[in-house]
């Protein structure tokens, strides 16, 4: 089979990833660096963009490093433009840097103002400024743009009630955008489960003696890898789900809301 037979093949498209750099948003360059895109890698350390470029060279796929703060849309316009001038083009677009820009876990009504506005800023905001971003420039050519969301986004997020709040409003963004974007851009999410990256590991406290997946109760018996996205997204992204949008995939071993 030819990459040209081949529905899940992404070669010859470009895709940018926000929060490109580490844990899940590393793990969705190289998946699709392996499905044959070539990658914008961007989060705001240059040095850390940079290493996961290294990587998705050695894939042997083009790859461009920027660095960009989500939460300011004058950076995330830059990121699109420097997209389209450096490598000619922009099909996919997945908006995945998010988590907790402060881990502390809080009740609800010992929530500061300030740090309920950082998490909507980082987990939402952020979403919107880059859905519109790729939208407005996938308008003429069509497109795929994929949001990072959560299980959180399900029932309830104990002491962690805005990123839970940001990630269900995520997953409102992807159907609305998927109806005014149709028929040449699809819009969907990927809702990951427990994944122990460094923001998993420094905003949890799980006991040493019992391993973490049992802790939480994973049907699936096992913690996510970043790859477990990398491919959810892969297959987003491809003509293989050329009739799907609207949609938010939960890829999360079986869990439910925490
Ligand atoms: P992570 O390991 O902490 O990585 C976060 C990435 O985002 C880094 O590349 C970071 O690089 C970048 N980033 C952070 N703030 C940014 C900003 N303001 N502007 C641009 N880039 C920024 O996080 P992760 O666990 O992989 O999470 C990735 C996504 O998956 C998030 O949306 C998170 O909510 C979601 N998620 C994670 C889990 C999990 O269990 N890990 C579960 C459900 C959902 P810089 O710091 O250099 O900018």
């Amino acid at each position: 089979m030819t990459d040209h037979d081949n529905p899940y093949s992404l070669a010859g498209k470009i895709a940018v990833v926000t929060g490109g750099s580490k844990g899940i948003g590393r793990g969705i360059c190289l998946c699709l660096a392996r499905a044959g895109a070539d990658v914008v890698v961007s989060a705001r350390t240059q040095t850390d963009v940079e290493a996961v470029c290294a990587e998705v060279r050695a894939l042997g796929r083009r790859a461009l490093g920027v660095a960009a703060d989500v939460t300011k849309s004058e950076e995330i316009d830059a990121l699109a433009e420097r997209t389209l001038s450096e490598l000619g083009g922009l099909d996919i677009w997945v908006n995945n840097a998010g988590g907790l820009p402060d881990a502390t876990p809080r009740y609800l009504t010992k929530t500061p103002e300030d740090r309920f506005d950082a998490q909507i800023d980082l987990n939402l905001k952020a979403v919107y400024l880059g859905c519109v971003a790729a939208a407005t420039r996938m308008k003429a050519s069509g497109g795929s743009i994929i949001n990072i969301s959560s299980t959180s986004s399900l029932g309830f997020s104990l002491k962690n009630g805005p990123y839970g709040a940001s990630k269900a409003a995520v997953n409102s963004l992807t159907r609305t955008l998927s109806r005014e974007a149709a028929p040449k851009i699809r819009v969907n999410g990927v809702a990951p489960g427990p994944i122990p990256t460094e923001n998993f590991m420094e905003s949890t406290s799980f006991r040493e003696d019992k391993p973490i997946a049992d802790q939480i109760g994973v049907p699936l018996g096992r913690l996510g890898t970043p790859e477990d996205i990398g491919h959810a997204v892969v297959y987003l992204a491809s003509d293989a789900a050329g009739w799907v949008t609207g949609q938010t995939l939960f890829v999360n071993g079986g869990t439910a809301a925490q």
